[in-house]
């Protein structure tokens, strides 16, 4: 897409990405030809995702949308957390998965197929492009052996008390992604201390002997019957599938100190080369005071729950495009109903200008990625919107700012309708809103009627009727929005 852009930058725009590696924007550049291999780490499939979680999912699908408006040849790889995953990110705590099968009395695998359709239907409802490769814990257990035998082979673990751990003091630059400092014995203080370790920062590649005795999932290993520690997937899979080394992982920021420091131990031990070039991390969705959403604490919203509450799932969306994905984002149903009312005026503009022009061939044209920058007049007219567009998203995919720029081309009364819709459309392959699907959609006689009462109640400066009236229709699925020309509505 962006060598169409060509014309309009005089050379082809570069990417930059904010890598947690070394804490800088890096220009992005492939290690191989024109690959954008990414490995995004999963759910935990042993409840519903939050909305916390979805933001993080949201975060990964904009990453692959840029990436893929570069021109880059991207694999999106995910995984699904089925095993291993104890309550605490490192060695404490029950099987998550385990714990949450016992107590309802269910068997491990159907919990873990039902959250994940669930997660899957939740990314379907948020527009979220499916990765490319979807990669299951529990029917990866031989390639994660495998390379907790070449961690073995190397020197990088020893055995204890029926577990193989991995010896953090073997690997000389262990907890450089966090900067850990190993010298200070604390640990952080969510690492116990356990006599079965030799320093507080190892960690279990395989559990034989596991503190809570009646484990369910085991597999035969040549340490014994057991169970992997939780890290090894996520190494074990992106090797397989993208190779020893590849361009960029993402996690939320809760994965720097323990979960991805340990993945970049086990994969380097196990290759001997650098693995991953770039580190991307997305913040956290907190509420009110600071408090993380977490289904540990017990204050988590689902996708469901907001929709229950009649928020459109791109509202939501609207919503984290809005914020820029390395800050925190602070949720309240206020500010949710306040995005979708910026959700709603946005898709009354787009429609707006979708009805004044052939819709369907500039559709045709732009979705199918089958345009040149001069039909539909987009150089002539569009030029400074597409160099502020795009020079926003290169910018560390600063979102909010690529925003702004879809509201002031809205704005724009000297483009003409079908520019600004071809333009819109070139814009939305990268914030995924769905704009080609916008429509009015159809309402009833006595509906319209409504809408006609609702305007000269409106007149007659009867604001609390007219109020009423909006709420009845809303709450049949109607939106309406007061515009210079009148009353617009469109279908939820
Ligand atoms: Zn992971």
């Amino acid at each position: 897409m962006i060598s169409k852009f060509e014309s309009i930058f005089n050379r082809k725009p570069e990417l930059f990405l904010f890598n947690t590696m070394s804490q800088k924007k890096e220009r992005f550049n492939p290690i191989e030809d024109n690959k954008a291999r990414m490995y995004c780490c999963g759910l935990t499939v042993y409840n519903y995702a939050h909305i916390g979680n979805l933001r993080k999912y949201i975060f990964d699908d904009t990453l692959r949308r840029t990436l893929e408006f570069f021109e880059y040849n991207v694999t999106h790889q995910m995984n699904v957390t089925d095993i291993g995953h104890l309550e605490s990110d490192a060695d404490e705590g029950e099987d998550k998965l385990e714990k949450e099968a016992k107590k309802r009395g269910e068997d491990v695998l159907a919990l873990a197929r039902f959250y994940e359709k669930a997660f899957f239907d939740d990314l379907q409802k948020l527009n979220i492009l499916m990765p490319h490769l979807i990669t299951r814990a529990t029917e990866h257990i031989d390639c994660m052996i495998d390379l907790i035998k070449r961690i073995e082979k190397n020197g990088y673990s020893y055995f204890s008390d029926g577990n193989l751990y991995f010896d953090v003091t073997k690997m000389k630059d262990y907890g450089k992604l966090a900067r850990l400092d190993l010298s200070s014995l604390k640990a952080g203080a969510r690492i116990e201390v356990d006599e079965r370790k030799r320093s507080p920062y190892d960690f279990v590649l395989w559990f034989t002997n596991s503190k809570f005795k009646n484990h369910i999932l085991n597999w035969e290993s040549p340490w014994g019957e057991g169970f992997p520690g939780w890290h090894i997937e996520c190494a074990a899979m992106s090797i397989k599938y993208l190779g020893e080394q590849f361009e960029i992982h993402t996690g939320g920021i809760d994965h720097i100190p323990v979960h991805h420091t340990n993945e970049i131990a086990e994969a380097e031990a196990a290759t001997g080369k650098d693995w991953v070039k770039y580190w991307m991390h997305s913040e956290f969705l907190v509420l009110d005071k600071e408090e993380k959403m977490s289904k540990s604490l017990g204050n988590f919203i689902t996708l469901n729950d907001i929709i229950t509450k009649r928020i459109n799932p791109l509202a939501y969306r609207f919503m984290c495009l809005n914020a820029h994905y390395r800050k925190k984002m602070i949720f309240s149903y206020k500010a949710l109903e306040s995005a979708q009312n910026g959700y709603w005026g946005l898709k009354e503009k787009v429609i707006n200008e979708k009805e004044k022009c052939e819709a369907k061939e500039i559709e045709q044209k732009i979705l199918e990625n089958n345009y040149d920058i001069n039909d539909f007049e987009i150089a002539r007219f569009c030029k400074s919107h597409i160099e502020q567009f795009v020079t926003a998203i290169s910018d560390d995919l600063n979102t909010p700012v690529a925003m702004s720029v879809i509201f002031n081309l809205l704005k724009d009364n000297s483009i003409p309708s079908r520019t600004k819709y071809a333009t819109l459309l070139i814009f939305d392959r990268v914030l995924g809103l769905g704009f080609a699907s916008f429509t009015r959609g159809q309402i009833t006689e006595e509906q319209k009627k409504l809408i006609e009462e609702r305007e000269v109640a409106r007149k007659e400066k009867n604001f609390q009727k007219a109020d009423q009236i909006r709420e009845t229709l809303l709450s049949q699925g109607i939106v309406l929005q007061d515009t210079l020309d009148g009353t617009h509505y469109f279908l939820e």
